[in-house]
């Protein structure tokens, strides 16, 4: 089941990226494995898979002790404070700074270990109030202001799309996110790159693939639904 998931979500992206006269090698697919037992990464790790995304620390902790080292770990989950060490030197990219004060502790943790942790700021793009993320207004802003931690290196820009029915009604969502990275670029900010645009889940990733997008993170569409019951 798993290795026809897979098979079938990096066609979707090959096809995409054909549509948009993109390269596929532009696009990482990152395996959403939340909830998910160990096993189940195990089984993706033997399929090829080396990219995961977990959304909390203790899980994403508790599975890099587990698996194998060779594995990128993604954070795309919200992330509190106090709960930043625990992670900082086990993840590739931690998609979801939305304040200045967790870019502070980050920037903190990062001198202690000097490190360099790779960063992107998540964008609440669609203004919904039941989610994380930085306004489009203020990031020119917090852009200016997260450039001056030297222990912070800003990638790109991530959003999480409003659940919709059908996939067409996100792509203005991942348009603005694209044209808020140009935007970015064009400042030349130190130590700001855009070369990341993290976007696009099981429901939306082929039409997030069209507007840009360089990482996908797929969850459902790769493990099956979650059950959070358990
Ligand atoms: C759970 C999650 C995903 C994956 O969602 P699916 O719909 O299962 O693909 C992607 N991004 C974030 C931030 C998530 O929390």
């Amino acid at each position: 089941m798993l290795k026809e998931n897979l098979e079938f979500v990096e066609n979707e992206i090959q096809e995409a990226c054909r549509r948009a006269k993109r390269d596929s090698s532009e696009v990482t697919l990152i395996a959403v494995s939340k909830t998910k037992p160990v096993e189940a990464l195990r089984e993706a790790y033997d399929l090829g898979v080396r990219v995961f995304g977990e959304n909390k620390v203790q899980e994403l902790a508790d599975k890099y002790e587990e698996l194998p080292k060779d594995i990128h770990w993604h954070m795309i989950g919200h992330l509190q404070r106090n709960k930043v060490k625990y992670i900082i030197d086990k993840v590739d990219l931690i998609h979801s700074v939305d304040s200045i004060r967790l870019a502070e502790a980050i920037e903190k943790e990062a001198a202690k270990r000097n490190i360099e942790v790779n960063i992107l700021i998540e964008v609440n793009v669609a203004g919904e109030e039941s989610k994380f993320g930085v306004s489009p207004e203020e990031l020119p802003k917090f852009v200016q202001e997260v450039a001056k931690f030297p222990h912070i290196r800003v990638q790109g820009l991530m959003t999480i799309a409003p659940f919709v029915e059908n996939s067409e009604e996100n792509r203005g969502i991942f348009e603005s996110l694209r044209k808020l990275s140009v935007d970015i670029k064009e400042k030349k900010v130190d130590n700001i790159t855009m070369r990341v645009l993290s976007m696009g889940m099981t429901n939306d990733y082929s039409v997030a693939v069209e507007e840009g997008a360089t990482m996908v993170r797929v969850g459902t569409g790769i493990f099956g639904a979650r059950d959070y019951s358990r």
